[in-house]
């Protein structure tokens, strides 16, 4: 057996304490984000990395988790067991106040918003072979809501509501993840499927790529007087496209709505820890752009002023004063 010298022994002590000194200091944090297969994910997968490269800086260990969406993300962030959260820009809004899905919580006053970044839109989606050729089609077919902590699941029920549909009009509403959509749409589980992301997305790209003509998959325009009738409605939504040829099978512009994807935080976070995340975000801005093809026309501005109805966080104000960004 190798002799330990007094020399190993205090280089293993010496290291032990290093690392104990370092975990003591080091801050974790979790963003909670949405689908393995959406956008959040990735997204918040592109703001950890570009925080975790300045750890020896801040001391900010940053780590995603997937979640079903915007609504689990801000129960949890309200429940405080996540620090920061993406979430639609319409969710923001009505969990700040307190009303739409969330009016039976009281308002979460400590909610805060950080940026926002690029458009969602809400896409619906069916087969060739169906026979749906608009949304009113989907009347007495299986439609795939998604799950209830999911934005597209809130979002189906703004629809509705706009549309006078209730749940009964349809033949059933299922809760499948995102993820498990396409299949289900290709074996004639669900008649339509839903998600509210932003382009492209591997959940839309996974549902238009089957070879089977029985399994070929188009994107249903929103008819334009219920488009205009939700933008009324609801300030934070727009008229948005998604582009022809974006999807396989889908050549044309498809008209439909879309609200801001948004990341936000508690005001009991630390204001430091969120300077911090704003600064490796919007100081490596270009980088982060190149990480995924829907940040490509991302404009810092915007991402200041648009769909963040939750005050901004001072850790966010501290940073965007500091470049000029706010006065
Ligand atoms: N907007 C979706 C939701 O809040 C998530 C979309 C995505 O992950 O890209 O449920």
């Amino acid at each position: 057996m190798r002799k330990i010298t007094k020399i190993t022994i205090f280089t293993i002590i010496g290291q032990l304490l290093l690392s104990l000194n370092a975990s003591a200091s080091t801050k974790y944090i979790s963003i909670a984000t949405g689908a393995i297969t959406g956008v959040y994910y990735p997204t918040g997968g592109a703001i950890c990395r570009l925080v975790n490269r300045g750890r020896k800086d801040h001391g900010i260990r940053c780590s995603v988790e997937s979640t079903g969406g915007s609504v689990a993300n801000l129960n949890a962030l309200r429940n405080r067991v996540i620090d920061f959260g993406i979430v639609q820009s319409d969710w923001q809004y009505h969990a700040f106040k307190g009303t739409g899905f969330f009016g039976d919580q009281p308002p979460y006053k400590d909610l805060r918003s950080i940026a926002s970044f690029y458009t969602e839109t809400f896409a619906i989606a069916v087969k060739h072979s169906s026979g749906i050729s608009k949304i009113d089609d989907l009347i007495g077919k299986n439609v795939n809501f998604g799950p209830v902590g999911s934005g597209m699941y809130a979002t189906m029920e703004v629809l509705s509501s706009v549309k006078g549909w209730s749940k009964s009009d349809f033949k059933s509403i299922a809760q499948l993840n995102p993820s498990e959509q396409p299949e289900a749409l290709c074996n004639d589980r669900i008649d339509a499927m839903i998600y509210v992301s932003g382009n492209p997305n591997g959940v839309l790209q996974e549902a238009t790529q089957y070879q089977d003509p029985n399994c070929k998959v188009k994107i249903l325009n929103i008819d334009r007087p219920t488009i205009k009738k939700l933008v009324k409605i609801n300030p934070f939504y727009v008229k948005a496209i998604i582009p022809g040829g974006m999807y396989n099978d889908n050549p044309k512009n498809i008209e439909t709505f879309g609200i801001k994807a948004t990341l936000v935080t508690s005001k009991s976070i630390k204001s430091d820890i969120v300077y911090n995340v704003t600064k490796a975000l919007f100081n490596n801005f270009d980088n982060f752009k190149t990480l995924h093809p829907v940040f490509t026309a991302l404009n810092i501005k915007n991402s200041v002023t648009e769909g963040n109805s939750a005050p901004l966080h001072p850790g966010a104000i501290r940073y965007y004063k500091e470049v000029g960004l706010l006065k």
